[in-house]
């Protein structure tokens, strides 16, 4: 029998991808339910395509207009407040495939998690933001998390080679983003159309700001840190221009397992909804008829202070995640709307997280608090003056 999914965010980067690789292994894996957030005519076409049992809108004025005669028979549009949860917890549903970006991914995640399902998780920001909650969670209701980032993706694989005791480190590779040998001074004028052209990875626009500013990496950090269960110091970050190697595991005795392949998400998605299988699929290939150079070199944090920001606070986690993820968040959106400064993105998350008391939040309610508290500083924050030279 076909694997049932549930897509949240189908009409992403990720989800789209997710989507080719269902039509390839049609006879593995198969639609459930589609969300989108107000991408209501491209959900249409995919529910024609894949003839879902439900579709969804998270935005509540696209739903609103949203017309469901333009749905195949078969389809049904979900409406009423917990339309997320019900889409999720359908008994049907093998597989939850988190694809929506930003701290938006929580509800979806939390309702799998409880209802004990298989999750697939692309979005970081609901694992920096709650991830010991939702790792202990998943533990207590029987729930299982697999990685969609193509970095854990990469460590997951690799843990397999040896036991958890033979672990050294793992070693996240980064490509170093579109400004990877520009200085600090070229990249106070980074402008957004810059920041977009990434050399390697075509992704959503936030992720792309993200792996601009290394932010990406740092919430990788803390997304390693609660997934795996990594310490801090055994979290390494290491350089890597052609995006090839999407990162390693070092054993005890010195032996370091990669996982290769061209940067295509489609394989680490489908390594997640096949999983433990090993299907040939749509993801491209390495072609060793042609030479290929892999390079690495150290991350340079004086550059890319995010990183910095990544091991604080996967060394302080409490509250300190949601504070981090949602200034960023919050930056990242005043810097595509031009009212502040690329290194500002940076700045900004630096400041809000230093004002902030860390907790340990026995509540998902606490954590969401410091994320309310962590928007308001990051909308209000202005750049002091002398920092302008
Ligand atoms: P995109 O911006 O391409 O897509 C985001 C998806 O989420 C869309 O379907 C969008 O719907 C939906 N969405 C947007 N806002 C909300 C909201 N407030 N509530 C619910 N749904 C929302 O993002 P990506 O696909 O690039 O990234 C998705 C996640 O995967 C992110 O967490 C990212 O960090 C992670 N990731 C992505 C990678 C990539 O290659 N793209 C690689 C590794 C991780 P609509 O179309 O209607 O706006
Ligand atoms: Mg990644």
């Amino acid at each position: 029998m076909a694997r049932r999914i549930a897509i949240l965010g189908a009409t992403g980067s990720i989800g789209t991808n997710a989507l080719e690789v269902i039509d390839q292994l049609s006879d593995r894996l198969c639609v459930d339910s589609l969300t989108a957030h107000r991408s209501w005519s491209r959900l249409v076409e995919q529910a024609w395509r894949f003839r879902p049992r439900f579709v969804t809108l998270t935005d509540l004025d696209a739903l609103r207009k949203a017309n469901p005669a333009q749905l195949p028979p078969e389809t049904r549009l979900v409406d009423g407040p917990d339309r997320i949860e019900q889409l999720v917890t359908a008994p049907e549903v093998d597989i939850v495939l988190v694809a929506v970006v930003g701290a938006a991914g929580l509800k979806g995640t939390w309702a799998a998690v409880q209802q004990g399902k298989t999750i697939a998780i692309a979005n970081k920001e609901t694992l920096v933001l709650a991830g010991p909650l939702i790792v202990a969670t998943a533990q207590q209701c029987g729930a299982t998390l697999l990685p969609v980032d193509s970095e854990h993706s990469a460590i997951f694989q690799a843990l397999q080679a040896g036991t958890r005791e033979q672990v050294l480190r793992v070693v996240l590779t980064a490509s170093g983003g579109p400004f990877r040998t520009w200085s600090t001074e070229e990249m106070e004028n980074a402008t957004l159309e810059q920041a977009l052209q990434h050399p390697t990875w075509r992704m959503g626009p936030k992720i792309t700001v993200d792996s601009a500013t290394m932010m990406n990496k740092a919430l990788e950090i803390i997304e390693a840190r609660w997934l795996f269960g990594f310490r801090p110091d055994q979290i390494h970050v290491v350089i890597h221009p052609q995006s090839i190697v999407h990162s390693m595991v070092e054993f005890t005795d010195g032996s370091v397992i990669a996982q290769l392949s061209p940067p295509d998400m489609k394989l680490p998605i489908q390594y997640a909804l096949c999983y433990p299988e090993r299907l040939p699929g749509p993801a491209r290939r390495m072609d060793w008829s042609v030479s290929h150079r892999l390079e690495f070199e150290p991350a340079d944090p004086d550059r890319f202070p995010a990183l910095e920001l990544g091991y604080r606070v996967a060394e302080l986690g409490g509250t300190s995640g949601a504070v981090l993820n949602a200034a960023n968040e919050v930056a990242v959106d005043r810097f595509a709307r031009g009212e502040i400064g690329f290194l500002d993105i940076v700045r900004l998350c630096e400041a809000v997280l230093e004002a902030h008391e860390v907790r340990q939040p026995n509540s998902l309610e606490e954590l969401l608090e410091a994320d309310r508290w962590a928007r308001q500083q990051a909308t209000r924050w202005r750049r002091r003056p002398q920092l302008r030279r």
